[in-house]
């Protein structure tokens, strides 16, 4: 039976990333030795590394003045490593979601903290907008997809102080504006890459202000001068990371993957508005995230929720259980997902329909 993996993260990665890492872990570019077992600074390895960066430069087209990291320690060090190297005195954070409130209140720990709007009255099924941002902070945070609540920030918003993003779970999913942008970063292990690595764009002209001394790892700086390799980066991810680049170059680039994006978020969509068995929990359409597609079961059909969960795994639907604190269910549809995987989950739903539905 065909599998459709529609999990979270991490998640489905493109067949060729994963064919052409399980080569390079049996033999690494002509070397007779495993990925796992070369070192990071023999020339074939470093070549992974330049390329990666370089590709992940052009396919954002970042400008000048910009460098891009690959790190440890997940989006979650991120929390800390940005008000480290950029909280002077006060941020402004948007809360959309439980990672953005992980982040605001890891900023706490290094100065005031502005939270501009909160939409977790709600269970975070919209996103704020409307609100303010003092002009005296050193950085507003706002986290553009929210992977456990299916919403999404689609568009680069013009603000007047630094802008940080968490693009953990939509980056490479359209083209970003990067000059728009201070920082961007994010867990590779939706869109990019198997866990273990995280991508930092980082403009380079907001670091260097803060008066704290910055722990050597942590500060943005040392891996800059580095050029990622301060310490031995995750190597497997990191070649994987440049395989999925490949990809989505090969396929047309970041635009090729908005439109595929949209494409079968919009098939899925128009079955949970068309089904009378189920609704999706974003109030507001604009909101709707194309990475992370969120619904529960109208109260009427509630009771048959298990019902639906294991009739749609039994069919080879993986990973669509919704988070703890949504319920339901969240179908993820990362670049790699085909369209016949959404198609396929859209038949389960209709064919229940049938079923229940007289
Ligand atoms: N931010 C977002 C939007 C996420 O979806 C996740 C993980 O799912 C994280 C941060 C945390 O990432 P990590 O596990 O790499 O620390």
């Amino acid at each position: 039976m065909k599998v459709h993996n529609f999990s979270a993260g991490p998640s489905i990665l493109p067949d060729f990333t994963v064919e052409k890492t399980a080569e390079a872990i049996k033999n690494f570019a002509g070397t007779s030795l495993s990925l796992m077992e070369v070192s990071h600074r023999s020339k074939e390895f470093v070549a992974v590394m330049d390329e990666a960066i370089s590709l992940f430069k052009e396919l954002l087209s970042i400008p000048e003045g910009y460098s891009v990291l690959f790190l440890g320690g997940g989006a979650s060090t991120q929390f800390c490593m940005i008000p480290y190297n950029l909280l002077g005195k006060k941020a402004a954070y948007l809360n959309t979601g439980a990672w953005a409130n992980k982040a605001l209140k890891e900023a706490k720990l290094f100065g005031e903290v502005v939270e501009v709007a909160s939409s977790k009255d709600t269970v975070y099924n919209y996103i704020p907008k409307g609100y303010k941002i003092p002009s005296d902070v050193d950085y507003f945070h706002i986290t553009t997809n929210n992977t456990i609540y299916g919403t999404e920030i689609k568009e680069d918003l013009d603000v007047n102080v630094p802008l940080v993003a968490d693009m953990s779970s939509d980056i490479f999913s359209r083209p970003v504006d990067v000059s728009k942008y201070a920082l961007i970063y994010g867990g590779a292990q939706k869109n990019l890459a198997p866990a273990g690595v995280t991508f930092v764009i980082v403009k380079d002209e907001i670091l260097g202000k803060v008066d704290r001394q910055i722990p050597t790892m942590l500060n943005y700086q040392t891996h800059i001068d580095g050029e990622s390799m301060f310490n031995t980066p995750p190597v497997v991810p990191v070649f994987a990371a440049l395989q999925t680049l490949q990809w989505i170059k090969e396929q047309g680039g970041v635009s090729a993957m908005q439109i595929r994006n949209e494409d079968k978020a919009a098939v899925l969509y128009d079955e949970i508005d068309s089904n009378p068995m189920f609704k999706g929990t974003v109030i507001n359409k604009e909101d709707r995230s194309l990475m992370n597609i969120c619904f529960v079961m109208n109260d009427e059909y509630k009771e048959l929720e298990k019902d639906f969960y294991e009739f749609a795994t039994a069919k080879g639907m993986s990973g669509i259980k919704g988070h703890r604190s949504v319920g339901g269910f969240r179908a993820s549809t990362y670049n790699a997902l085909p369209k016949s995987s959404v198609q396929a989950l859209v038949d389960c739903m209709k064919e229940f329909k049938n079923i229940h539905v007289k």
